[in-house]
């Protein structure tokens, strides 16, 4: 039983030890039964709320209740990005040495706004970033910062664009001045982040111009000049350019040498979305993607994507953090410090003045699985991904949609004979295989259809689970004919 607590304070050490001890065999054993859970939360809308009382509780209550709600309330109704099932969006992976850097950092709670106020987690943010861009292959001038988000990282991206474009912007903002209309220009498959940037900015979505794809699903860059054409004609200024490198709906590529060499004839911004495949520019096989990087003024890379890191952390690099300082630093007094000028402060890289030490658990995932260990966990993923294109290419009733450069597969079932509609028939095997509790796929829509996408990112994904798909899909559709 909980001893009685102590009328002030924190609670005591050797409860906290005691605790800690039972939590660390509570992750233990989750990580090493993951797959007795339901992939996809089976709980209905409103039964998490039911669970649990309208009040905080007024008396003290035995941290065992609370632990024990954990396997009563929150396991059932949590969505297992951890099970090797979850092929959904982006398949991620909190993995052991990142879980225990975030226990690390929040026992340490760390609030690095300012150098003083946390010189590890300042200085480890700028060493683990600059490893990673060395891993990519980045050009050393590429100074990279931590945000939660990529699309926090594309909004300071674009945040940078307008700075250079509207130098006055921070102090005289945008609206009620003559200024020249400004455009973003980006794939019709870039990240929604990109529309919402532009919003936030007030820029206003009309600034966003969608440029058309390829049957490869790539930015046209022919219709990118065009675009640009047209808006210079209309006295529209091109603000800022966005190629993908993985676009989410099928990962496709889009050109960033020839967005790159755009954007420095026309003085736009060009920001790269690498947010899932950003890390394969660490892989010898897939040096062809680190064409053009060095020409971006940003790019963004999302380790809690595919690097194994706990949920959150993004990051972006760029050549010209001076233009984000320029954007967002501001010093009140009660934040001047003696050192100020000897020293980076993160709060000067960005709209949040505090931040959580980040930096811990990206630090410790490099160095447990080593440069060659994540390499080796990155191909196994795109060779996974390439069985599973096989077998969807091998069999009649389904159809490949997409090329798969990484570890995305999409596809869609097209049976011969099959007389309904089959947007509805591909939603409905999705819903079918997701019910099973085994597999959890997700949609998007290509060329106008319905596309199932098999997304490969989890460290224990073997090529069972991937049987364990295709079987599922089979079944279901056996279902429906
Ligand atoms: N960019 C791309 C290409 C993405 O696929 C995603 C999310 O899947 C994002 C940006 C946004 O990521 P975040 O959830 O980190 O904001």
């Amino acid at each position: 039983m909980t001893p009685a607590q102590p009328p002030f304070g924190d609670m005591p050490p050797d409860d906290f030890r005691r605790y800690a001890h039972t939590l660390v065999e509570w992750a233990a054993d989750y990580f090493e039964q993951i797959e007795t859970h339901a992939v996809l939360s089976q709980v209905l809308p409103g039964d998490v709320r039911k669970a649990l009382p309208d009040h905080a509780p007024e008396q003290p209550e035995p941290f065992e209740q609370v632990i024990a709600d954990l396997d009563r309330i929150i396991l059932p109704a949590a969505t297992h990005w951890n099970h090797p099932g979850f092929f959904a969006y982006f398949a991620i992976t909190g993995s052991a040495p990142g879980v225990l850097m975030d226990l690390v950092s929040s026992a340490l709670n760390q609030q690095a706004m300012l150098w003083r106020t946390s010189p590890a987690a300042t200085e480890l943010e700028e060493v683990t970033l600059r490893w990673l861009a060395r891993l990519m292959h980045l050009p050393d001038q590429m100074e990279g910062v931590i945000y939660d988000t990529a699309s926090i990282s594309t909004l300071h991206a674009l945040a940078a664009a307008r700075e250079v474009a509207v130098p006055d912007v921070r102090t005289k903002g945008l609206a009620g001045r003559s200024l020249p209309r400004m455009r973003v220009y980006a794939s019709e498959h870039a990240h929604s982040s990109v529309d919402k940037a532009v919003i936030a900015l007030g820029l206003g979505h009309d600034s966003l111009r969608r440029i058309s794809a390829d049957s490869a699903f790539s930015m046209r860059i022919d219709a990118l000049e065009a675009a640009i054409a047209e808006d210079r004609a209309a006295g529209i200024t091109p603000m800022a350019i966005v190629a993908t490198i993985g676009t989410t709906s099928s990962t496709s590529v889009d050109d960033v040498p020839a967005a790159a060499a755009i954007a420095r004839r026309e003085g736009a911004w060009l920001h790269v979305d690498a947010a899932y495949a950003g890390v394969m520019a660490m892989v010898p096989e897939f040096a062809w993607m680190r064409a053009g990087l060095d020409q971006a003024d940003s790019i963004v890379v999302n380790p809690h994507k595919w690097l194994f890191t706990p949920f959150d952390l993004s990051v972006l690099f760029t050549p010209r953090m001076d233009v984000i300082r320029q954007a967002f630093s501001l010093t009140p007094e009660y934040l001047k410090t003696p050192e100020a000028g000897a020293v980076k402060n993160l709060m000067d890289t960005g709209i949040q003045l505090g931040r959580r030490f980040r930096a811990l658990k990206l630090w410790a995932i490099l160095r447990y699985f080593g440069a060659e260990g994540v390499r080796a966990r990155l191909r196994e993923h795109c060779r996974l991904a390439q069985v599973f294109a096989a077998w969807v290419d091998a069999h009649p009733d389904f159809e490949r949609v997409a090329p798969v450069p990484f570890s995305v597969v999409c596809f869609r079932s097209a049976p011969h004979a099959y007389a309904g509609n089959l947007d509805v028939l591909n939603h409905a095997l999705i819903e079918r295989v997701n019910k099973s509790g085994d597999v959890f796929l997700s949609h998007t829509s290509l060329n106008g259809q319905i596309v199932i996408r098999l997304a490969v990112g989890n460290l224990r994904t073997e090529e069972r689970h991937l049987r364990r798909a295709w079987d599922l899909l089979h079944e279901a559709l056996d279902a429906f004919r």
